[in-house]
C-alpha cells in the first residue's frame, strides 16, 4: 500500500498550470474594486465628497448626515460590483485580519425586502470581541468591543462583500488592534515633522510616512502540504532532512519562474491590482520555491492595509492553483527564511521626500536633518525596534546568517559616513565665519553627487539607508508591518520634537538657525555613533564588537519583548498619545501569550509526529529488517546467516539508537511542557517554553532526520524536502 506521501506526490506530478484569461489592459483594471476618491466624486453629492476628501487628507470627522450619504453611495457602488454583504475589516492582535459579514438585505414586510446600509452601520459595528486577544483589558463585564470606520483607507469589494477598513477598540475605548495606534503614530510623526520642516520651508503643512514593503513567501504543493501536519498546523516543517540540493548552486534567485507559479502570480496580481495595490515586481528569491512580491510604496496606513490584503489574497488564490502559501519566517531549515523588508521614508505635501538629498544646500541641510534624526532615533530606541519584530517565527531568522542579526544597528554607506564624520570633526563651535559657512555649504552641496556614486549595498544590516529611504530589513514575513511602523514613527516623532526644542533653545541663546541646526546635528552624530555599523552583520566579529560597544543582542522573543515594559518606552508611547501604559502592558502580555501558543502547538505536533507517524514507520522497517535477518539465519544457520546479514544488523542497530534517542528527547520535552503549562503567568510561561521546552526541539529533530535517511523511502510518511521544494 502506498503511503499518503506517495499518493500526494503522484497528484503533484499530474498537475498542469491553470492560466487565467485576461486580455484587458492592466491599467484599466487598477483600483476597479475600490471605492476611491474618483468613484466618490461620481457617487456623492459635492458637499459629501468634500467632507470625505477632508476626512481622508486631514483625519477630520464626518457628521452623521454625511456618513449616511457616504454609506448610501458606498452601498450603491458595491451593489454594481455584485456585493450582497458588507463587513468591517479589522486587524486584531492575532496578526491576521478579521471580518464579520452582514447582509445589505433587510426584510421589511411579508415578501418585501430592501438593501439597507446607513451611516450607523458604516461608522460602527459590534463584532463579538471576546474571542480576540485583549491582554486582560476586557473583563467579562465589558466583553463588547467595537469597530470604527477609518475613512483614510478606502473601502473595497472582494467577491460579494464590501469591506470597510476599521479600527478595533474595547468598549472602554482602548485599542485592541494594530490600526488605531498606527494612525496615532502617523499623526504624531506628521505633526513633529511639519514643525521641523518649518525651518526649511514654510509651505509644508503635512508630512506622510511612506512604506514600501517587500513580501517574501514560499509555495508548496497543496497535496504535499496536506500530508504534513506540521506545515498545516504551524506553517513550518518541524522535521525534514535537507535535500541533497539546496540553494548552494544559487540558481533560483532571479531564475525563470516555473509556469504553474507564474499562473498563480498572475492571478493574484490581477486581483491585487483591481484592489488598488500597485504590485509591480515579482521574482524568485534565494531559496528554492521562495518568491517575493513588492508593490510601489504608498502612504504608510494604506500600504499596510494593502500588505494584509495581499497576504490574504495570496492564500486564497494559491488554493485555486493547488498551492499553499507559507508566510512563516522559516518554513524549511537549511534554506533561507522569509522576511518582509519595510522601506520607510517621510514625504511632504509639497512633494519632497525628506530622506532624499535635494538640489541645493538648503534642501540638503533638510535632508541631513531628517537623516541624522532617524539615526539618532534608532540609537535611542534600538531595544524597541528589536521588540517590535520579535516573534517565535522570526527567532529562527534573526542572527542565523541569512537575515540581519538580532543586534540593532544602522548602515549608511561609506560616503555618508565620511560626511557625518566630517561634520562631527569640522563644524566649529560657536559663531561661524562666512568662510566656514561657505565651506560647509560646499560639503553639504556635494550630497547629491555622493548619492549618485553610492553603490554601497549592505544586505547584512537590519536597518540600512538605501539612497532615499531607510530599509528595516529585520521584519518577519508573517508580521503585520504596523508593529514596526508604530514604533518607527512614534520614536521618530519624539526625536523630531526633541530636536526642535533643542534647536529652538540654541536659537534663543543667539545662534543663527543654520548654526543651531548644524551644532545640534553635530552633537547627535557624536552621541549616536555606536549605532552605526558598516561591516558584515552576519559575522561573529560583529557580535563581539557590538558587545564592546554596549549594544544589546536579544537572541530570543521573551528577552526582546521586555522592552515593551521599559519605563522609558512606556513614557514615550504615553507622551505621544499612541498607547497608554495599560494598552502597552496588554500588548506585551498578548505577545507573550502568542509566543507561548505558537511554541505549545509546535511542541504538541512534534510529539504527535514522532509518536504517530515516525515511530510506526520506523517499526515497520525494523520488522522488515528483522524478518530478513532471521530469514537469512534460517537459510544459512546462525553464524553464517548473521555474517550474511551484517549490513542489515548494522542498520538495525543504528536505527534503534536514533529511535531511542528521539523518543527520550521527546519524552523529556513532554515533561517540561507539562511543567510549563502549569504556570499561570504568560511572561514566566514564555521563558519556560523558550528555555526549557524549545531547547529539546533540535535534539528530537536531529534523530528524526537521521531516521529519514536510514529507513526505506517507500515507508517514510512525511513528504521530503526535495519533493516539497523542487516540485512545481
Ligand atoms: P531591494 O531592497 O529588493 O533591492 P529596492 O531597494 O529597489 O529593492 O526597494 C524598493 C522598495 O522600496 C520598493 O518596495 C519601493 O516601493 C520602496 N521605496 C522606494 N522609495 C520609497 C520611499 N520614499 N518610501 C518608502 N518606500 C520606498
Ligand atoms: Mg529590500
Amino acid at each position: 500500500m502506498a503511503t499518503k506521501r506517495m499518493q500526494a506526490y503522484q497528484d503533484v506530478l499530474n498537475r498542469t498550470p491553470k492560466h487565467i484569461d485576461f486580455d484587458g489592459k492592466v491599467s484599466e483594471l487598477f483600483g476597479k474594486n475600490v471605492f476611491h476618491l474618483e468613484v466618490m466624486r461620481e457617487y456623492l453629492p459635492s458637499d459629501a465628497y468634500k467632507s470625505m476628501n477632508e476626512a481622508i487628507q486631514n483625519g477630520t470627522r464626518l457628521d452623521r448626515k454625511m456618513a449616511d450619504q457616504v454609506a448610501s453611495a458606498m452601498k450603491d457602488w458595491a451593489i454594481t460590483k455584485g456585493a450582497t454583504h458588507y463587513t468591517h475589516w479589522f486587524q486584531p492582535l492575532t496578526g491576521a485580519t478579521a471580518e464579520k459579514h452582514d447582509a445589505f438585505f433587510k426584510p421589511v414586510g411579508p415578501g418585501r425586502a430592501i438593501e439597507r446600509f446607513d451611516g450607523d452601520l458604516l461608522v460602527q459595528q459590534e463584532p463579538d470581541a471576546s474571542s480576540f486577544p485583549n491582554g486582560g483589558i476586557r473583563n467579562t463585564f465589558e466583553a463588547r468591543g467595537y469597530t470604527a470606520w477609518d475613512p483614510s483607507s478606502p473601502a473595497f469589494v472582494i467577491g460579494k462583500t464590501l469591506c470597510i477598513p476599521t479600527i478595533f477598540i474595547s468598549y472602554t475605548g482602548e485599542s485592541l488592534d494594530y490600526k488605531m495606534p498606527l494612525l496615532k503614530a502617523l499623526h504624531a510623526v506628521d505633526q513633529a515633522a511639519v514643525e521641523v520642516c518649518q525651518y526649511f520651508d514654510k509651505n509644508v503643512t503635512k508630512v506622510n510616512a511612506t512604506l514600501g514593503w517587500e513580501q517574501e513567501y514560499f509555495l508548496v504543493d497543496q497535496a504535499l502540504f496536506n500530508a504534513r501536519p506540521d506545515l498545516m498546523m504551524t506553517g513550518r516543517a518541524l522535521f525534514g532532512h535537507a535535500a541533497a540540493k539546496g540553494q548552494q548552486l544559487e540558481d533560483h534567485y532571479f531564475g525563470s519562474i516555473p509556469e504553474r507559479v507564474t499562473a498563480f502570480m498572475r492571478e493574484f496580481e490581477m486581483e491585487a491590482i483591481a484592489l488598488g495595490i500597485p504590485v509591480t515586481t515579482r521574482h524568485n528569491e534565494v531559496a528554492p520555491n521562495q518568491f517575493e512580491c513588492a508593490p510601489i510604496f504608498e502612504e504608510c496606513n494604506l500600504a499596510n492595509d494593502h500588505n494584509l490584503l495581499l497576504m490574504d489574497l495570496m492564500e486564497k488564490i494559491a488554493r485555486k492553483h493547488d498551492f499553499r502559501v507559507l508566510l512563516h519566517e522559516k518554513p524549511f531549515a537549511g534554506v533561507n527564511g522569509s522576511g518582509k523588508h519595510n522601506n520607510w521614508s517621510l514625504s511632504t505635501d509639497t512633494g519632497v521626500n525628506l530622506l532624499a538629498p535635494g538640489k541645493n544646500p538648503k534642501s540638503n541641510l533638510q535632508f541631513l536633518t531628517f537623516f541624522v534624526n532617524t539615526i539618532y532615533a534608532i540609537y535611542e530606541n534600538a531595544d524597541l525596534l528589536r521588540a517590535c519584530i520579535a516573534s517565535a517565527g522570526n527567532d529562527h531568522r534573526l542572527g542565523a546568517n541569512e537575515a540581519p542579526p538580532a543586534i540593532i544597528s544602522t548602515f549608511i554607506g561609506s560616503q555618508l559616513s565620511n560626511l557625518l564624520d566630517e561634520i562631527e570633526k569640522n563644524v566649529k563651535a560657536g559663531k561661524m565665519t562666512p568662510e566656514d559657512k561657505t565651506e560647509l555649504k560646499l560639503n553639504i552641496g556635494k550630497i547629491p553627487q555622493i548619492m549618485l556614486d553610492n553603490t554601497d549595498r549592505n544586505r547584512t544590516s537590519p536597518f540600512a539607508f538605501t539612497g532615499n529611504k531607510f530599509e528595516f530589513r529585520a521584519v518577519g514575513s508573517s508580521a503585520n508591518c504596523s508593529s514596526a511602523m508604530i514604533v518607527l514613527n512614534t520614536m521618530m516623532a519624539q526625536q523630531l520634537k526633541n530636536f526642535k526644542a533643542q534647536v529652538d533653545a540654541r536659537i534663543e541663546k543667539g545662534e543663527s538657525k543654520d548654526e543651531a541646526i548644524l551644532h545640534q546635528l553635530q552633537k547627535m552624530i557624536k552621541e549616536s555613533k555606536k549605532i552605526r555599523f558598516e561591516g558584515n552583520g552576519y559575522g561573529d566579529e560583529w557580535v563581539k564588537e557590538a558587545e564592546k560597544r554596549g549594544l544589546n543582542n536579544f537572541k530570543d522573543t521573551p528577552r526582546a519583548l521586555e522592552a515593551w515594559g521599559d519605563k522609558k518606552f512606556v513614557k514615550l508611547f504615553n507622551d505621544l498619545n499612541v498607547l497608554t501604559p495599560r494598552e502597552l502592558e496588554a500588548r506585551q502580555e498578548i505577545e507573550y501569550e502568542n509566543y507561548v501558543l505558537k511554541l505549545q502547538i509546535e511542541a504538541r505536533i512534534m510529539g504527535d509526529l514522532t509518536q504517530n507517524h515516525i515511530i510506526p514507520a520506523v517499526i515497520e522497517y525494523q520488522n522488515k529488517l528483522i524478518k530478513n535477518i532471521s530469514g537469512l539465519v534460517d537459510v544459512y544457520g546462525d553464524k553464517e546467516g548473521k555474517k550474511a546479514a551484517a549490513a542489515q544488523i548494522d542498520l538495525l542497530s543504528r536505527i534503534s539508537i536514533h529511535l531511542n534517542k528521539m523518543k527520550d528527547a521527546a519524552d523529556v520535552m513532554l515533561k517540561e511542557r507539562k511543567v510549563a503549562n502549569q504556570l499561570e503567568n504568560a511572561h514566566k510561561k514564555a521563558y519556560a517554553y523558550c528555555d526549557k521546552v524549545k531547547i529539546h526541539f533540535d535534539e528530537i529533530r536531529y534523530h528524526a532526520d537521521k531516521l529519514e535517511l536510514l529507513i526505506d523511502d517507500e515507508l517514510w510518511p512525511l513528504p521530503k524536502f526535495r519533493e516539497m521544494l523542487f516540485t512545481r
